[in-house]
């Protein structure tokens, strides 16, 4: 096994790091008919505190650099044409069919080959949604964790064998919140995506998606919060900080 040239700590199992420009993680093995991709912070050409893939141009970055990131992100993920939502915390899901704004929402789906559903993450979860018939892209962050916006994205997604890819997002060891948000997580999804006032996003996710009938869920298992050399961190570095694209696609064969 090869080690790649950024890599600065061990990956827990499951987890490849790649790309030879824009790095990101993928699910290793990659699932059959599509890919993943959960970029890291690396490899791109942003200042701190946006160092240095940052995607988004919303958050006070140069317009210059963002736009060479995205130019290397779209390099990763073969050029092929991406999809965006305007994203609102929400339990939107929209289907798609090609590139472009979709809107707003926190969730896309699509049946097309070839056509990157991205979102832009920082602690928040990005959800890959892998099935026979298409694939999806979920933004879950507390609200949306809590309105079920993965559940709903796959109960959207026609066909079996459903596989749900959970990529690094802030967890329950960085993610402190009040008693009542706690409460009520323990409320919908069970005692044990709490411990005091620690939430496990993860584990709430993965919840929703088994109760919406999604046959296996992979949670890539990296917390943002405990990886400031790989991930942006909305909690660790405020008040400000980049964002880092998460996408998936259908591929022929
Ligand atoms: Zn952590």
């Amino acid at each position: 096994m090869s080690l790649h040239p950024y890599r600065t700590a061990a990956l827990p199992a499951g987890v490849a790091l790649r790309g030879r420009r824009a790095v990101y993680l993928a699910p290793d093995p990659e699932p059959e008919g599509a890919r993943v991709w959960f970029f890291t912070r690396l490899g791109g050409v942003s200042r701190a505190p946006y160092d240095t893939l940052n995607v988004s141009r919303k958050v006070g970055d140069d317009e210059g650099a963002v736009a060479e990131n995205l130019s290397r992100v779209r390099e990763a993920m073969g050029h092929r044409p991406v999809a965006w939502v305007r994203q609102v915390a929400g339990d939107g899901v929209v289907e798609v069919s090609e590139g472009g704004f979709a809107g707003e929402a926190d969730a896309m789906i699509t049946a097309e080959s070839g056509l990157c559903l991205t979102v832009g993450v920082a602690d928040c979860a990005p959800v890959a949604l892998v099935g026979e018939s298409g694939v999806g892209m979920v933004h879950s962050g507390w609200q949306g964790t809590l309105a079920g916006i993965s559940g709903k994205a796959a109960r959207r997604m026609s066909g079996g064998g459903l596989r749900a890819y959970i990529g690094p997002c802030i967890r329950e060891c960085c993610y402190e919140v009040s008693p009542e948000l706690a409460r009520r997580f323990a409320r919908r999804f069970g005692g044990d995506v709490v411990s005091g006032r620690q939430l496990s996003l993860p584990a709430s996710i993965r919840r929703d998606l088994e109760e919406a009938g999604v046959e296996e869920v992979v949670d890539l298992g990296l917390c943002t919060g405990c990886h400031p050399d790989l991930f942006f961190s909305h909690r660790k570095q405020k008040p400000v900080t980049g964002r880092s694209l998460a996408a998936v696609a259908r591929v022929a064969g």
